[in-house]
């Protein structure tokens, strides 16, 4: 059965980009007597906004949508542990104290994201105590996983290419927001059983990190369907 998502950020009020994005989720799983799911992602301890979830809400009713809803991930964030602390007990991540000032001046490359991390924490040492973010070791990685590949409904047929965004981040340094988006989605959408990933072009790169950590963490691979953005 096809299981959707809709799962906006409540950082800023519901704007029509989510609007649309939320009715061809809705309209995939209505179409193929599939469920359709809202998450929200408020893992953003700083900018996340309860109100705005309930404006959200307001929004898609008014819409006319119907939906099922599944936990915050404010309230999963001991799932985002355990996948974190299994990446580290199996070597994949290490310790960074890098800030973003800092990856920008020392980055050879730009990657999808941003500045490509250059590896400078790559074998340091740290105090302990230390605030650290946990970066993902891409490489040893992929030696681990081999070649990946993944499916969109509108592009086909993708080869993972995590390597273009270097070493992410999946444990963020900030205590109040523990996980990095693609560890805490990706760990989402296995436990809701989201079996079509529903979600704008603009996120269609994050994709291959998502993939390899699927593959790391031995969860299902869904397929993905990144619709168009409503422009200007
Ligand atoms: N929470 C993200 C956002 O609002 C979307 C995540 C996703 O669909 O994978 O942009």
């Amino acid at each position: 059965m096809t299981v959707t998502r809709f799962a906006p950020s409540p950082n800023g009020p519901l704007h029509l980009g989510h609007a649309f994005s939320a009715i061809v989720a809705h309209d995939l799983a209505r179409k193929r007597g599939g469920r359709f799911l809202l998450r929200i992602e408020d893992i953003d301890g700083v900018r996340s906004r309860a109100e705005l979830a309930d404006e959200f809400r307001a929004d898609l009713v008014w819409l006319g949508l119907e939906w099922e809803e599944v936990p915050a991930q404010s309230t999963r964030l001991a799932a985002y542990t355990a996948a974190a602390q299994r990446l580290r007990g199996e070597g994949l991540l290490y310790p960074c104290r890098c800030t973003r000032a800092e990856v920008a001046a020392a980055a050879t490359r730009m990657g999808p994201d941003g500045p490509v991390y250059p590896g400078k924490c790559r074998g340091a040492a740290f105090a302990s105590g230390e605030a650290v973010a946990w970066r993902l070791d891409v490489r040893a990685a992929l030696e681990r996983t081999g070649s990946l590949t993944w499916f969109d409904e509108r592009a086909g047929q993708q080869p993972a290419r995590p390597e273009r965004f270097g070493d992410v981040v999946l444990v963020r340094k900030e205590a109040e927001t523990p996980a990095s988006y693609h560890l805490a989605v990706t760990v989402d959408d296995a436990a809701d059983g989201v079996t079509l990933v529903t979600r704008g072009r603009d996120l269609f790169s994050a994709t291959h990190v998502h993939r390899l950590l699927q593959a790391l963490l031995d969860l299902p691979v869904p397929t993905w369907h990144h619709h168009a953005l409503l422009l200007d």
